[in-house]
Parts: C-alpha cells; structure tokens; sequence
C-alpha cells in the first residue's frame, strides 16, 4: 500500500491483516466486574491492532439477582442449563469461544462445554500457568463460599497443576464472600473491607501461601497488586489477556 505524505514522500505500508476471532461472553455475573473484561480486552485488541479497532464480541449479561437465587438455593443443574443455551446462542451467532466471566459458574464449565462444539476458555486453567509461571506452588485462594468450598477450582489447581491450594479459615471465608455479595457486586469498595481482606490474606501468606489468586472476578476492584506483598493472580485481567490472545490468534 502507498500512502503519500503531506510533504509529497511517498510511504509504503506492508499491511498484514490479522482476522479476529469473535469470542462470546457470559457476563453479568456480576456486571461490575464484567465492564472490566470488556474493557481490558477492547484495550488489548487496539494496543496490537491500533487504530480504532476493537473487540469482535458477542455477550450475554444476566441478570444477577437470578443467578444469586439460583446460587442461595442450591440450583446449580438449572443455572448450568440457563448458562449452556446462552453459550448455546452465542455460538449460533458466531461466537468462536465462550467466556464465562466468574469463577463461581466454573462450576459449570464441564456441563457448558459438553454443549458447545467451541472451546471454553477455563479460568481456573488461565490462572494455574500465570502462578506457575510466577514459580508459585503454595497459593491462597480467595473468592465466594462456592469458590472456596467446592473442588471444582482447587481441586483442578491441585490435579491438573500441582498447585497446594490454601483456603481461609473461618469465620475469615465468610467475610470474604459476604463483602463479594453485599458490597462489591453492588458497585461498593471500601477502605474497611480492603484493610479486612488485606488481613485475610496476611493470615494465608502466615500459612504458607506464596501467591494470592483473587478468585472471585469482583475482588481484584478491590485489591491491587500493589496492595499485596506476595504475587498476586487477578482471574477476570488474566482471563481476559487469554481471552484477548486467542481472538488474535
Ligand atoms: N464474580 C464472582 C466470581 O468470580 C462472584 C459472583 C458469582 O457468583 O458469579 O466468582
């Protein structure tokens, strides 16, 4: 391509062409945190791209009040299959990968990736090679009770990395998952609650904790990397850098 400038040099462009992938989100959950996905991967795609590109992306953000009941009461078949026929639609409108955006609704993952003919792009699998990579085996999980207490994101990091998985005790997880619900899902970020967690984390690192994930896609508007003297694992930046790289190939 030729493009001549305004003082008459001529420049010549070799322009390669990079065809995005279009990727499908599964948002909402909550949407506090979902904006940040939308906009750290918008942010990366105009960073490789330049210009004014942007993200080629299909979402789906629900209502969190009905994920939140459905969570409360113990529905997790009906939300996996509330979750799977949104995938669903999303790949019949184009969509080349599911994210979902949450760790909580990993609990899902395998029932959603069973109906789906794309790939699911984990978190938990995003977030086991950025600690690995940080030479971390020992790491502190925090995120919902559901998060916390099931064994479908620890138990992953644990037989598919390697890793040691150290929860907070009680009644530290339940201060870590009622400040989820009752604040940061709600848009609320307060210094008590940052000094609260910052202290949960000081009694995992006393533990043996060598790295911190924020399992929980809120926690991270909360706690920076700055904040935390052990490296830090934010799943909704790290899952959307993954989510950004497969797009661009
Ligand atoms: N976004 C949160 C997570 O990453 C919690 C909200 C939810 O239950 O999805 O787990």
């Amino acid at each position: 391509m030729k493009r001549v400038l305004p003082n008459g040099e001529a420049r010549f462009a070799f322009v390669s062409v990079v065809i995005m992938k279009m990727l499908g989100l599964l948002g909402g959950m909550s949407w506090e945190s979902s904006i940040e996905y939308e906009r750290a991967i918008n942010t990366i795609v105009r960073e490789r791209l330049g210009g004014t590109a942007s993200a080629d992306l299909l979402i789906r953000s629900f209502n969190f009040a009905d994920i939140e009941e459905l969570q409360e009461t113990g529905r997790w078949d009906e939300a996996g299959r509330t979750l799977a026929a949104a995938a669903k639609n999303l790949v019949a409108g184009g969509a080349e990968a599911i994210v979902i955006c949450t760790n909580t609704m990993h609990m899902l993952a395998d029932q959603i990736q069973t109906e789906i003919s794309v790939p699911l792009i984990h978190i938990a699998d995003v977030t086991a090679h950025a600690v690995r990579d940080a030479n971390v085996s020992e790491v502190a999980l925090l995120g919902t009770r559901y998060t916390m207490e099931h064994d479908f994101y620890a138990g992953r990091l644990r037989d598919r990395f390697g890793l040691t998985v150290i929860v907070p005790d009680e009644p530290d997880r339940t201060r870590v998952h009622d400040i989820i619900y009752e604040e940061l899902v709600r848009g609320v970020v307060t210094e008590q609650s940052r000094s609260e967690y910052l202290d949960i984390i000081a009694r995992c690192v006393d533990r043996g904790a060598k790295g911190v994930i924020a399992g929980c896609t809120e926690v991270e508007l909360l706690i920076q990397e700055h904040d935390v003297s052990v490296p830090y694992f934010p799943t909704a930046r790290l899952h959307a850098m993954a989510a950004a790289d497969f797009m661009l190939g």
